[in-house]
């Protein structure tokens, strides 16, 4: 990359290298992103300078977060941070790099919890803590309790929500999914691991080494945290509480079947963006 090349001839070199590696759809994107985070501009930023020469002391800086992205390191992951539900959230080795499709999980979680003044929820397996945090950021009145397993997940959560300024409606704690838990919760949601072991070499590069194995994988079919979940959402939600589950698109006939053999009522499957199910809610009964 010669000296005298401008941001804008720099970046998509960039591109075209990520692109050569691993014919990556977002490679513009990546690049774009990476020479900001490099030159500590923002994305409107880094448009108004285009045409500027790119800062020759950058160079081998910027390349080396090229080389990064090209070895199939997620961007999220190399500038560590997401945005989520127009929120930006730290990462950790140790939480997922929050997803799109999860914003949906968030969507029906807000619909479920419209008529509940004061909502109390629980998010089980929170990671960055992503699908609590945006809660409690779209419903002032509401709290949360949030558990991971992973110490160093929990404090990233609350760290989050310490940033993102909703820290006194957020309890964090570590534990195994609910079991700490007392009842009562208004809103359960989670977004466990669902992924089958016999999966690990369907998945791409960028998830399967970077994002941690125990975010990711539930047993050989993937429905393992489901099991374990279901019977103590049951136990924990308050009389007509719902819950609202992340599941991969081919789980939610085993997922509805578990719901209604814990005795939850109005079952039912909601589809993503590209139409595929994705979460399941149910009710506890009443009475
Ligand atoms: N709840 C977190 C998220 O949606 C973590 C999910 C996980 O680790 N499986 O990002």
């Amino acid at each position: 990359m010669s000296p005298s090349e401008s941001i804008a001839a720099v970046w998509r070199r960039g591109a075209a290298a990520i692109r050569r590696a691993n014919g990556n759809a977002t490679a513009d994107l990546d690049a774009r992103l990476l020479a900001a985070n490099c030159l500590g501009l923002d994305a409107t930023g880094l448009f108004a300078r285009e045409r500027d020469p790119f800062p020759p002391e950058r160079l081998a800086a910027f390349s080396a977060l090229i080389e990064r992205r090209v070895a199939g390191e997620p961007v999220a992951r190399i500038l560590g941070h997401k945005e989520f539900y127009g929120l930006d959230f730290r990462l950790s080795p140790d939480t997922l790099v929050p997803r799109p499709e999860t914003e949906g999980l968030v969507d029906v979680a807000l619909e479920l919890i419209e008529g509940v003044a004061k909502p109390f929820i629980a998010d089980l397996g929170t990671g960055t803590g992503c699908i609590a945090i945006a809660l409690l950021t779209m419903r002032t009145d509401a709290s949360c309790v949030a558990v991971d397993i992973a110490c160093e997940a929990a404090a990233m959560a609350r760290e989050n929500a310490r940033l993102l300024g909703v820290e006194p409606r957020f309890s964090v704690m570590v534990g195994d999914w609910g079991g700490a838990l007392s009842p009562g919760f208004d809103l359960i949601v989670s977004n466990p691991p669902y992924i089958g072991e016999s999966e690990r070499n369907d998945l791409s590069v960028d998830v399967r080494d970077h994002d941690p194995a125990i975010a990711l994988f539930a047993g050989e079919t993937g429905l393992a945290a489901y099991r374990q979940l279901i019977p103590q959402i049951a136990s924990l939600l308050a009389p007509g509480g719902w819950t609202a589950l992340e599941i991969g698109t081919a789980q939610a006939p085993a997922v509805r079947r578990l719901m209604q053999n814990a005795h939850f009522s109005a079952v039912a499957v909601r589809k993503d963006m590209a139409g595929h199910d994705r979460v399941v809610i149910a009710q506890k009964a009443a009475t």
